[in-house]
């Protein structure tokens, strides 16, 4: 990378985490005040989606309003999907053709990929939505597929009061230095390496 794009990227960096912190001092002077968080779940193990689909019950269960965005899957039989998806405050979108390697064609990928965080972007500036999950979003900006400062100022200026979930693996320092809450949930073991398929209930 050159000197001028090293720069300019500190200089991004910068006026986001001036925005993370005008918002942060600014909740600190009124400490009961409550703030929306931006979580993100990264790391190897099982758990990151289910987390966020964990949080999307307790969001429904006090009547908030949620949005979830699947990218990069394009499965529409998961258990999540018909439990959650038949709520009226609910908007469920499945916005993937597969995985990567399954498509094997990047500017197809691509062209999916804007698709989608085009639907993400719409929640992002509706603060009618309580709660937005972004499940799987760290491939697309890990892939290049999207402008990761893009995607991070957009979720540095979406409404105050709005929860955002991202999850996937390999959450980049900038993601996490965005993000209130990082978990990286470790694969200690799994199932799949016994031979053992992917079971509904569990896994989908
Ligand atoms: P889940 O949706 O079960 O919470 P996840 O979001 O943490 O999983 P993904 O990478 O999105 O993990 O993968 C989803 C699918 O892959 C699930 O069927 C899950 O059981 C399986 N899986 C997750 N982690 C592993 C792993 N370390 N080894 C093998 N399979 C895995
Ligand atoms: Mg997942």
């Amino acid at each position: 990378m050159t000197d001028t794009a090293e720069n300019q990227r500190n200089q991004r960096h910068a006026a986001r985490m001036a925005r993370k912190k005008a918002i942060i001092d600014a909740s600190i002077a009124r400490a009961d005040q409550k703030k929306g968080l931006l979580l993100v779940l990264t790391g190897n193990g099982k758990g990151k989606s289910s987390s966020a689909f964990g949080m999307v019950g307790r969001s429904l269960g006090h009547g908030m309003k949620v949005g979830v965005c699947q990218f990069l899957k394009s499965r529409t039989d998961t258990g999540e999907e018909a439990f959650f998806s038949r709520d009226p405050n609910v908007a469920w979108h499945v916005l993937g053709d597969g995985f990567t390697w399954e498509t094997q064609n990047r500017e197809q990928d691509i062209a999916t990929s804007l698709r989608g965080w085009a639907v993400a972007q719409h929640m992002l500036a509706d603060a009618s939505y309580d709660l937005v999950v972004l499940d799987e979003l760290t491939y697309l900006l890990n892939y290049g597929y999207l402008d990761a400062d893009q995607v991070l100022d957009t979720l540095a200026a979406r409404p105050p009061m709005q929860h955002v979930v991202v999850t996937g693996r390999a959450a980049s320092e900038a993601l996490r230095d965005l993000a209130d809450t990082v978990s990286e949930i470790a694969d200690v073991k799994h199932a799949y390496r016994e031979g053992i398929t992917a079971q509904p209930g569990i896994d989908l």
